[in-house]
């Protein structure tokens, strides 16, 4: 396992330097009016033996032998680029892991990917996950802050999985809380994922930040988040994850 895990990250490191890893597009959906208003860039990597190799795998991979910066940086300014030839001026939402918080001038890639790309700063978005808040919150909070002060929205991603804490809300004026897909799934069938859905969209809402369901893929599932004061969702429902050029006829 070991011997694997080390070939995938050698092939992992020719493929981020060849530029050969993909970004694909996921259509975020307002929930009342059903309306694309943006999209989140997601990292594809087609192996040229094994074939897709799913984020899940890779993604770890790259942060824990330091690839995270280059791979994050390469999304980063393909996803600018993308949204920038939009005919429609929508939202582009980009992961942002710990490592890059931690050991990288991220204001300074953010600024260069936005004048390259020409993109507004108001039209992107960075999700991050609360693990950044509790490795060197000084540190992630002093980031975040020039972030804001750029222009671009701060969101957090995967909410519920981790430590929920409310403290990690609250110290920054986070613009949007994303409610793990985990929580979406077990609609059907637990009252305490609605429960939980129902508490973490109130909390959001009495502080004047959007929530989005992440994961729905049913017409259920959207009419109970809606029910629960979600404000946005995202999930099989509106589309799969779909490559650049797709993303014209996503909309339509
Ligand atoms: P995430 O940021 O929470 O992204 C959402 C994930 O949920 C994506 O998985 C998406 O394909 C999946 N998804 C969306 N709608 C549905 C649905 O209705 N049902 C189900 N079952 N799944 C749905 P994906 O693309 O496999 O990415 C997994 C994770 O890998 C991402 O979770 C994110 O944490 C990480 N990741 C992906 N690209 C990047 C990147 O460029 N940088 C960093 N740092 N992380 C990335
Ligand atoms: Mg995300
Ligand atoms: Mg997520």
């Amino acid at each position: 396992a070991i011997r694997e895990r080390r070939a995938l990250a050698n092939d992992l490191k020719d493929a981020v330097a060849a530029g050969e890893l993909d970004v694909f597009f996921q259509p975020q959906a307002l929930v009342e009016s059903r309306e694309i208003f943006g999209y989140e860039a997601l990292a594809r990597w087609n192996h040229p033996h094994l074939g897709w190799v799913p984020p899940d795998t890779f993604i770890p991979i790259a942060e824990e032998n330091g690839l995270i910066i280059q791979l994050g940086e390469l999304v980063l300014r393909r996803a600018c680029e993308s949204a920038a030839r939009w005919a429609v001026p929508h939202a582009i939402a980009v992961n942002v892991s710990a490592v890059q918080i931690g050991h990288t001038d991220l204001p300074g890639a953010v600024r260069s990917a936005l004048a390259d790309s020409g993109l507004s700063p108001d039209r992107l978005e960075l999700e991050i996950t609360e693990t950044v808040l509790i490795d060197d919150p000084d540190r992630a909070l002093s980031v975040l802050q020039q972030l804001k002060s750029i222009g671009v929205s701060v969101a957090m991603d995967d909410f519920g999985t981790g430590y929920s804490s409310l403290s990690s809300i609250l110290s920054f004026s986070f613009d949007k809380i994303k409610i793990d897909r985990s929580f979406v799934k077990d609609l059907g069938d637990s009252a305490d994922a609605l429960a939980i859905i129902r508490a973490v969209s109130g909390l959001a809402n009495s502080l004047g930040i959007a929530t989005t369901a992440e994961g729905v893929e049913t017409d259920g599932q959207l009419r109970k988040v809606h029910g629960e004061g979600c404000t946005e969702a995202q999930g099989f429902l509106f589309s799969q994850p779909a490559p650049a050029k797709e993303v014209p006829e996503l909309l339509e």
